[in-house]
């Protein structure tokens, strides 16, 4: 028993030795690489356990993207990566002489890189983030005829916001059978935008359409873009304790929180930039300080709508669901802050409560939600229709005959 033990002890250290020469040599290892494709964008994630320096340039003659990380090494699996709708036809790796890890991204389009590094965070690692910008940009032309439409007719359809919560490397809460909140939101927002767009008189724009991360701030910028009416940020709460339970509706607060609840919730959901990953040079333009000098003109107006809209939609949702709270709370969630566009957060139901995660999950709870909350809309909107829109035109219409 006793040579067992001195045998182990001298194979600890051992262990100990290689381990040690190990990392002197390396700083970092790449454990896991992710891609996520966007409509203008694709972004690639390297996770690191630890952090590293690095250099990204291009290289033509064949078009390459190179990235070098300082004194690591590669123990990923690239092979799983969906390429089909990306710019990047391979993905490749090698040890450079000094130590150093040179990761090749072969290109089959022109792309505007950008990287920045983003620290650990919860159970998410030391992550490298490249984003690889498409060279001619689709989102914009789709803004665009949107805004086209929305000017060039005297009876415009009212323009819903639809902003999908979380979503690429930010799962959002997670429910039972590890459901996500990303997923489910993104499932609700399609499910609302079908009814919207089904009303005449009405045209819904999804923020996110799909499986990747908007930052908090670009998500109401498209609704501005769009010169959106109301713009609405879905979510599914999540909370230690699964007995927590019912639907909530949210509007932006400056001056502290509505609630303790209200306090929690909003720094929960402003995290997801540091999970979801966000390059910091986004954040900070000229244009944002001008406007937000506008921004405050519009504000009392906006907020005013907010709460409106707001209690109608909570009222509609208490309809076919638990309500969390009966009232329309309000906190600074990053997600409202911006736009000076009416806006609401709307949390649709506890994904870490098993009842509920199994109604978010189930179609016919979802559409059941959603019809509620554009019954909370519509009733707004009908009753005080924006001027110039296919609404108002109709009230006026149905006076006068
Ligand atoms: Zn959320």
């Amino acid at each position: 028993m006793k040579r067992v033990n001195q045998h182990l002890v001298f194979l600890m250290g051992l262990a100990f030795i290689w381990a040690s020469l190990a990392s002197a040599a390396h700083s970092a290892t790449v454990e896991g690489v992710r891609l996520w494709r966007s409509p203008d964008s694709t972004r690639l994630v390297f996770d690191l356990n630890g952090p590293a320096e690095h250099t990204v340039f291009k290289l033509d003659n064949p078009s390459r993207l190179v990235i070098d990380i300082k004194a690591s090494r590669f123990a990923a699996r690239t092979t799983d990566l969906a390429l089909s709708n990306t710019p990047v036809e391979r993905v490749r790796h090698g040890a450079q002489q000094n130590g150093d890890l040179r990761i090749v991204l072969d290109l089959k389009e022109d792309v505007k890189p950008r990287s920045f590094a983003l620290k650990r965070i919860d159970d998410k690692p030391d992550r490298l983030v490249v984003d690889l910008y498409d060279v001619q940009r689709q989102t914009v032309k789709t803004v665009e005829s949107i805004i086209e439409e929305t000017q060039t007719t005297s009876r415009r359809d009212i323009v819903i916001a639809i902003d999908a919560g979380h979503g690429g490397e930010d799962p959002g809460a997670i429910g039972p059978g590890r459901l996500y909140e990303k997923t489910v939101v993104l499932l609700i927002a399609k499910n609302l935008a079908n009814i919207i767009n089904a009303e005449p008189g009405y045209k819904a724009l999804l923020v996110r359409d799909g499986d990747y991360y908007l930052s908090l701030g670009a998500r109401p910028e498209k609704a501005r873009q769009a010169h959106a009416d109301l713009f609405l940020s879905i979510h599914a709460d999540g909370f230690d304790n699964p007995k927590a339970r019912g639907a909530s509706v949210f509007t932006l607060s400056h001056r502290g929180a509505s609630s303790k609840m209200a306090s929690i919730l909003a720094s929960k959901e402003n995290k997801s930039d540091l999970i979801g990953g966000v390059d910091r040079i986004d954040l900070s333009d000229k244009e944002d300080q001008l406007r937000k000098i506008l921004v405050d003109l519009s504000m009392t107006r906006s907020m005013e709508t907010s709460i409106d809209v707001g209690a109608r939609v909570l009222n509609e949702m208490g309809r076919v669901t638990h309500l969390h709270s009966k009232r329309v709370e309000s906190a600074g969630f990053a997600v409202l802050k911006s736009a000076d566009v009416p806006s609401l957060l709307i949390e649709t139901g506890f994904i870490t409560n098993p009842t509920e995660a199994k109604n978010l999950n189930s179609l016919a709870h979802r559409t059941k939600l959603s019809k509620a909350i554009f019954k909370g809309i519509h009733d707004y909107f009908s009753e005080k229709p924006p001027e110039g829109s296919f609404l108002a035109w109709k009230k006026t219409w149905q006076r006068s005959y």
